[in-house]
């Protein structure tokens, strides 16, 4: 049998009614209370704690939590629905909302013990807390099997010491998942994942870091000196953290396929409206074919990164549905990356302006080919899984 044949998984992307309900409410929830502070947010590295709140209130923070334990229930390609709507508002906020979702509650959802979800997954469901997730480490991203915080088993405790980098949502999340390692002589199978509480004694958070982008959302190092968590905390078997981290981001790449989308279909509305408004040798530059045929090479991308992106979201759980979920993530912001270029360059010496919002986009957009796994890791995890 061809790897490329997908069993099972068809192209009938018809959003259910409640889909379409969800897609709605979340544009306008976007566009009303999301976009009027945006510029703003941004130029005060400010942390939208009250836009949070109301997420949380729409479900948006536990949306694939199954309902038992407050979740609103929502399929994977329900989520993409909605990260797309947020980014194409405020790429900072759907990152946000991405990593509650999809590297905090995704793997305490599916790995965690019934006593661990209804302590910890219940609150992060309901949106009284945010999730975060630490796995990259000054010395260990790309080759994070390399990782070197450890965690040591004391009476009914972990106790946890390193150091975790470029954490999304440090500092205001009240909860991570942390893998550390419980076994320095077993290797990748010698890593295991933790349930870290924000408040846990012994953590401490770093300085924020100082981002080209992304500037209303809090990404900073998690420092941990002799930082215990309960045994409980300890999320699937002893030795199973490295597996549960690839697992988690074969869904969580989704999500940023999705950021991806929202921030190119935002770039390339832009370069639409700046295209037929800008006169130049008396005619809109709309007019200028050179112009015409970038405006059509990103809305053709924008189609085919959007197909690629339900699809690997309808194929989650499937055989195929990780290999899909890396296509996704790898060519949506790729092709997004492009958007947020060909849209800047449409936009002249504006578009190297802070007035204009395609430059807080191009800035946004740069990280979508490097976090949870680099484009050149992708590529990788494609062909290993195709040529094994
Ligand atoms: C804004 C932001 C938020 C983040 N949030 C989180 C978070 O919440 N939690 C978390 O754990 N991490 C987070 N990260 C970290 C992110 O996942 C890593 O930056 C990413 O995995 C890349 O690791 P690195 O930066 O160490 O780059 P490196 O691994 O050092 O890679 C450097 C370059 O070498 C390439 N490279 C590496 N190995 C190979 C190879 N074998 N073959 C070919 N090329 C290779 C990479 O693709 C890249 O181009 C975040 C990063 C940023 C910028």
């Amino acid at each position: 049998m061809s790897v490329l044949v997908q069993e099972g998984i068809g192209v009938d992307f018809s959003l259910t009614e409640e889909q379409e309900l969800l897609r709605s409410e979340v544009r306008r929830f976007a566009e009303e209370r999301i976009r009027p502070g945006v510029a703003e947010r941004y130029a005060r590295r400010e942390f939208p704690a009250d836009i949070l709140a109301e997420m949380a209130e729409m479900g948006l923070l536990g949306m694939m939590v199954p309902e038992e334990y407050g979740g609103a229930g929502f399929s994977a390609l329900s989520y993409v629905l909605a990260v797309e709507e947020l980014a194409a508002v405020c790429p900072a906020t759907a990152g946000t909302m991405s990593v509650t979702n999809s590297v905090c509650c995704w793997p305490i959802s599916h790995f965690g013990s019934e006593e661990l979800k209804e302590r910890v997954l219940v609150p992060l469901a309901s949106g009284r807390m945010i999730g975060g997730f630490g796995l990259t480490e000054p010395g260990s991203g790309s080759d994070a099997g390399s990782l070197e915080t450890r965690a040591t088993r004391d009476a009914d405790s972990w106790v946890l010491n390193g150091e975790k980098a470029w954490i999304t949502n440090a500092g205001v999340a009240g909860v991570y998942v942390v893998m550390a390692k419980t076994d320095a002589e077993a290797g990748k199978k010698g890593i295991s994942a933790f349930v870290v509480p924000g408040d846990s004694p012994g953590l401490d958070v770093g300085e924020p870091e100082s981002k080209m982008g992304l500037h209303a959302s809090k990404t900073a190092p998690l420092i941990f000196d002799d930082c215990r968590v309960p045994a409980a905390n300890l999320l699937g078997e002893l030795g199973a953290g490295f597996k549960i981290a690839l697992a988690t981001l074969d869904h969580s790449r989704l999500g940023i396929a999705a950021q991806s989308l929202g921030i190119h279909r935002r770039a390339l509305e832009l370069a639409v409206a700046y295209a037929r408004e800008r006169v130049q040798f008396g005619v809109p530059i709309a007019r200028h074919q050179a112009i015409q045929f970038k405006i059509a090479t990103m809305a053709t991308e924008l189609e085919a990164a959007r197909a690629l992106t339900y699809r690997a979201a309808l194929a989650e759980g499937a055989r195929h549905g990780g290999r899909l979920a890396s296509e996704a993530k790898l060519y949506s912001s790729e092709a997004a990356n492009r958007a947020c270029y060909e849209s800047l360059q449409i936009h002249g010496g504006n578009g190297y302006s802070d007035d204009y919002e395609i430059s807080r986009l191009y800035r946004d957009v740069r990280v979508t080919t490097i976090y949870e796994g680099s484009s050149e890791m992708q590529r990788l995890v494609i062909s290993r899984k195709l040529l094994r």
